[in-house]
């Protein structure tokens, strides 16, 4: 488990993120977690940068993809306030119960891509990375947006990333 732990990629955020090197590698989707990955905690809409960095990356051929545990009305409307064009093209599974593979699988298959193609990038070890490992992905942390204003239980699980990231630090 604790080697599932383990992100192979880690980034400041999702702009610094070196997606030319993820292509090289092989990677064809990016999945995305939305709340302090994307945009910060319960932000309602895409912010014009978002829209742009990701409109660039479509016409580059990714694919983009969103994996979020949070309810579907949260999702839908965060994915609508995107350009019409790219609202379109953006794949969703919302509700989706990371860490376990199940909605990384329906991803994939959405996408149609193998695990191999995808990467998931997101800013919690015990959601999005341990999940994104287990799947078979390629996992990208990133540096949570603002944790100021997480739920409780959202923080209370930063409590037990500490002592992992901490390590890792150690290590690299
Ligand atoms: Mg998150």
């Amino acid at each position: 488990m604790f080697r599932n732990l383990k992100p192979d990629i880690k980034c400041a955020d999702i702009y610094t993120l070196d997606t030319e090197s993820l292509r090289r590698g092989g990677v064809r989707g990016l999945f995305f977690d939305i709340d302090n990955t994307m945009e910060p905690y319960s932000t309602p809409k895409p912010g014009a940068r978002l829209s742009e960095w990701l409109e660039r990356l479509t016409a580059e051929g990714f694919v983009i993809g969103i994996l979020s545990n949070a309810r579907q009305e949260r999702i839908a409307k965060f994915v609508g306030g995107f350009p019409p064009e790219l609202r379109d093209r953006i794949l969703y599974v919302y509700k989706a119960a990371k860490p376990l593979k199940k909605g990384f699988r329906k991803l994939l298959a959405d996408a149609g891509l193998r695990a191999e193609e995808g990467a998931m990038i997101g800013d919690q070890l015990f959601t999005d990375i341990w999940g994104g490992n287990r799947a078979g992905l390629t996992t990208v942390l990133v540096t949570p947006i603002d944790p100021s204003i997480e739920p409780p239980f959202v923080r209370f699980k930063r409590i037990f990333e500490k002592p992992f990231i901490r390590n890792e630090r150690k290590q690299s």
